[in-house]
């Protein structure tokens, strides 16, 4: 079980995207809970404003920290120890799946969504542990990050996924990529699914998946290929597929 607290501008954004689905279902069923904070809830102003212009001049507004910090102790005041605060931002490291494993082993977890040209630096050195970026673009606000993290960290989740297997043998797993996969019809549009796959017989289909892994990991992702664990088969079945 995780809670997830999110700092934000637009709790309802971060509720409607989680509410369904699967994260929706683990919601219900207690694996994940999510507390969304709306940070104006915490103004000091009347007109319940939580950002202002950028010392120095230049383009857009500053979220402040007052509001931030007010939001962050009203839930830090509830619970035990020291959570984890993740903010997001384009400039932190890049999201994988490595960190989704880790900070699924957290009770609690806070993220802070940013807004406008960003936050004022003093909060962050303040509450912030974790800089998490997903990607090399910049987005608007931190949301979409936020539930990007919270989907992939809740399917690490014990219970999350009924059948835990099936986010063990997938896509970084092993630093490599998922196999093709296939279900009914045999035939689409004149196109079989793969003989090897109806033979029945397992060694032939595992090594036939572990083959396409191999393939399409050197095709789509050769710098996953560094830290995979790789038996001499593999190494022998790469250096045949460079040759070619
Ligand atoms: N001026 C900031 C900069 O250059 O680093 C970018 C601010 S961005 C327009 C507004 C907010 O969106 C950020 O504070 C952050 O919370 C979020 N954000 C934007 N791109 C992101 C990304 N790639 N990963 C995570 N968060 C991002």
């Amino acid at each position: 079980m995780i809670n997830f607290h999110v700092l934000t501008l637009f709790p309802e954004m971060i509720m409607q995207g989680i509410n369904t689905s699967i994260t929706g279902r683990a919601m219900e069923k207690g694996y994940i809970n999510i507390n969304a904070v709306n940070i104006r809830d915490f103004s000091n102003d009347k007109h319940n404003h939580v950002d202002d212009y950028p010392y120095g001049g230049g383009a857009g507004m500053i979220m402040q920290p007052e509001p931030i910090y007010k939001a962050y102790k009203s839930i830090t005041d509830g619970v035990e120890g020291q959570p984890r605060v993740i903010y997001l931002t384009p400039q932190g490291k890049v999201f994988n799946q490595a960190m989704a494993e880790e900070f699924a082993g957290e009770k609690e977890l806070i993220f802070l969504c940013g807004h406008y040209e960003g936050v004022d630096e003093r909060v962050l050195e303040m509450i912030v542990t974790d800089y998490v970026s997903i990607g090399d673009f910049v987005l608007t606000g931190g949301e979409l990050p936020a539930m990007v993290m919270i989907d992939a960290i809740s399917r690490k989740v014990e219970g999350v996924l009924g059948n835990d297997i099936s986010s063990e043998i997938e896509t970084f797993y092993d630093n490599l990529l998922e196999y093709p996969q296939y279900t009914r019809p045999e035939e689409f549009m004149g196109m079989r699914v793969p003989d090897i796959l109806l033979s029945g017989h397992h060694g032939n289909i595992e090594k036939w998946r572990r083959e396409k892994s191999l393939e399409r990991t050197l095709k789509n992702r050769p710098d996953l290929l560094e830290n995979a664990n790789l038996d001499k088969s593999d190494i022998e079945y790469l250096s045949k597929l460079k040759k070619k």
